[in-house]
């Protein structure tokens, strides 16, 4: 006899995450290659000495500081164990079966498989031609189910960002019941002074008497701790307390509260790794684009190519090369920015494709 498990699970395929090969150069996962910032590992090592005790299970200290950091109130924030359990908490505070969750595609590939978790319908919007979110499209996508919508800005994984004053006139439209999730898990590495920071358009939206915004970032990314798991957000203290209904208990371990809060004290640290990972980002797309390759402008740390039916040769091209890059079905490959010399060993192998 067999167990029986949900039958719309056997529908739903497994995230998939980026490989790692021995002896390769992994640039599949957008992770920084340069580590935790240095002074988060005294942190580390510290808390390790406490892990006897259960962590503070509402992590009432980072999220002191993360609400005096973005200028809202504590029970405005709320942390997970990295931003795809506060996805995954979004879908599930706010759709039942019946409901939908509207996001562009491609897109960040945690949106449809969260939804499918719950239950809830994923709408997906396409992007347009030139790799952006299409708001106009996403607007007439919006139907009386619709209880969330994510905005990938900067879009994982085609590195591209919505301009302020397109974002704004999306954010004007949007039925102020329907919560909006900015997911800005790489907003660190935005330079363009277009792209206007979440935060700013969330208080803008409050102004207005609207209060349906959400930004939501990651200590993954930038800060270089995707193997602690500490994402957080910021939105409608209403939101933030049905969130906190379906938050795993202690999901965000000590150690990782004790690293997320001397990250956030490490603002000069991180300023000069993203700007160093924006200047090789530069490089990297001026030395594609030399060599014939379309990139989409990237505010991320990774650039995309969008090479269609190329796609799989460009990635087997690559493994041979032993570089690992993230490949997109026959959409195409984003390759994350590492340090100059993984940087350098990509280009190589890219520049000798000829598929
Ligand atoms: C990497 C990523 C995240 C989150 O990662 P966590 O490690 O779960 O915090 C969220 N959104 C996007 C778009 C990402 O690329």
């Amino acid at each position: 006899m067999t167990v029986r498990t949900r039958a719309d699970l056997a529908q739903l395929p497994l995230y998939v995450p980026g490989r790692t090969i021995e002896g390769a150069i992994k640039l599949a996962s957008n992770e920084v290659s340069a580590g935790p910032l240095p002074s988060v590992v005294e942190a580390i090592t510290a808390a390790a000495t406490s892990v006897n005790r259960y962590p503070d299970s509402a992590g009432t200290a980072l999220i002191a500081k993360l609400a005096g950091r973005l200028g809202v109130t504590t029970d405005e924030v709320a942390i997970a164990a990295g931003s795809v359990q506060l996805c995954q908490q979004l879908v599930q505070a706010t759709c039942t079966t019946e409901d939908e969750m509207l996001h562009a595609w491609r897109s960040f590939e945690a949106y449809p498989l969260v939804a499918a978790v719950v239950g809830a319908s994923s709408v997906q919007v396409p992007l347009t031609d030139g790799h952006d979110h299409d708001l106009d499209r996403m607007l007439a996508a919006i139907t009386p189910a619709t209880r969330l919508i994510f905005v990938c800005n900067p879009n994982n994984p085609t590195g591209n960002a919505i301009p302020g004053d397109r974002l704004r006139a999306f954010l004007d439209q949007v039925p102020a019941e329907i919560v909006v999730v900015l997911d800005e898990a790489y907003r660190e590495f935005v330079t363009d002074e277009s792209i206007t920071d979440g935060m700013e358009l969330l208080r803008e939206q409050r102004a207005k008497g609207r209060d349906n915004v959400v930004v939501m970032r990651t200590f993954s990314k930038a800060y270089g701790l995707a193997g602690l798991r500490v994402g957080y957000l910021a939105g409608p203290a209403e939101l933030v307390t049905a969130l906190r209904k379906v938050y795993l208990p202690f999901s965000v371990n000590s150690v990782a509260q004790a690293a997320a809060i001397a990250s956030l004290d490490a603002q000069d640290e991180l300023a000069t790794r993203c700007k160093e990972i924006a200047a090789e980002r530069g490089r990297v797309t001026a030395a594609l684009r030399e060599a014939g390759f379309e990139v989409p402008d990237s505010e991320a740390n990774f650039v995309y190519l969008p090479l269609g039916e190329r796609t799989p040769a460009f990635n087997e091209h690559c493994l041979d090369h032993k570089v690992i890059v993230r490949a997109y079905a026959t959409d195409g490959a984003r390759v994350t920015i590492g340090t100059p010399a993984e940087n350098d060993a990509f280009l190589a192998a890219a520049l000798a494709f000829t598929g």
